[in-house]
């Protein structure tokens, strides 16, 4: 496989989709989704995931255990404890049952100003707590018309991965997911996404290694739908789908996992 500017061999990485559940559904909603995804057979071959609510993350891991399904949440503290109310730090999260968490999802950057810098230390600790982090990163449609796409994901990745090591790299999730496209029904076309995908794993190469760059799952977001999942996944350096509003009917999901 050939990257501009890095020459990649073929290594054969996970297939993962998660569904992102925002603020969305209440306690029955969860048992019922969770419970119905778990008769999909298609969770044993895409690695699944769903991003729900703090408060359901108890709820959703007791209905998904003895399924592939993982639980994660949708943010973290970058504290691990004490006076911060309001706040969940990633042992409590692993604590309820989350085995991966979002990390600077774009809404959290847009809504609640949230920085690389910040997001740096949100991974740190997610790392720490044994807790998957699925680091988000995109690009805004200024930036895009403007060409500014390779600027804006250098610098996210850079900064919010900032101090990891090559292997800590290698066993988080990135996802690119640009922000004009999510919730808008906007889609990237296949050949952008991929374009940018391969500009992400050569950052990755050029800072942490080419062997580095190889392991590490890179998924797609923004508005994904069974419409378009299977033209996205077939790119190359797609390894998978963070998918929102589609994730919140079992129905559409189930058709994205099984595209
Ligand atoms: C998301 O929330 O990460 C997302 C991609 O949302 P949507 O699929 O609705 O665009």
């Amino acid at each position: 496989m050939e990257t501009k500017g890095v020459t990649m061999q073929h290594v054969s990485r996970p297939k993962v989709i998660i569904g992102n559940w925002k603020m969305n559904k209440t306690v029955a909603e969860t048992r019922s989704f969770v419970s119905g995804l778990g008769l999909n057979s298609v969770v044993r071959t895409f690695q699944v995931g769903l991003a729900v609510p703090y408060t359901m993350i108890l709820t959703a891991a007791e209905a998904a255990r003895g399924t592939a399904i993982s639980i994660g949440a949708q943010n973290c503290s970058d504290h691990d404890e004490g006076a911060f109310t309001g706040e969940i730090s990633c042992h409590m999260l692993k604590d309820a049952g989350a085995s991966f968490v979002l990390v600077g999802h774009s809404e959290r950057r847009q809504l609640f100003h949230e920085t690389n810098a910040l997001v740096n230390r949100k991974v740190k600790k997610s790392i720490a707590a044994t807790l998957k982090p699925v680091v988000c990163i995109g690009e805004t449609e200024e930036q895009h018309l403007s060409g500014k796409i390779e600027n804006v994901l250098h610098d996210q990745i850079l900064h919010s991965l900032k101090g990891l090591n090559p292997s800590e790299v290698e066993h988080l999730i990135l996802a690119y997911e640009p922000i004009w496209a999510i919730g808008t029904g906007k889609t990237a076309t296949p050949e952008n996404i991929q374009f940018a995908h391969a500009y992400c794993r050569k950052v990755i190469a050029s800072e942490w290694g080419k062997d580095t760059a190889e392991h590490t799952v890179i998924l797609y977001g923004g508005s994904v739908k069974p419409e378009n999942a299977a033209m996205i996944l077939e790119q190359s350096d797609v390894d998978g789908l963070l998918v929102g509003g589609a994730s919140l009917s079992l129905e559409s999901f189930n058709k994205i996992l099984n595209v």
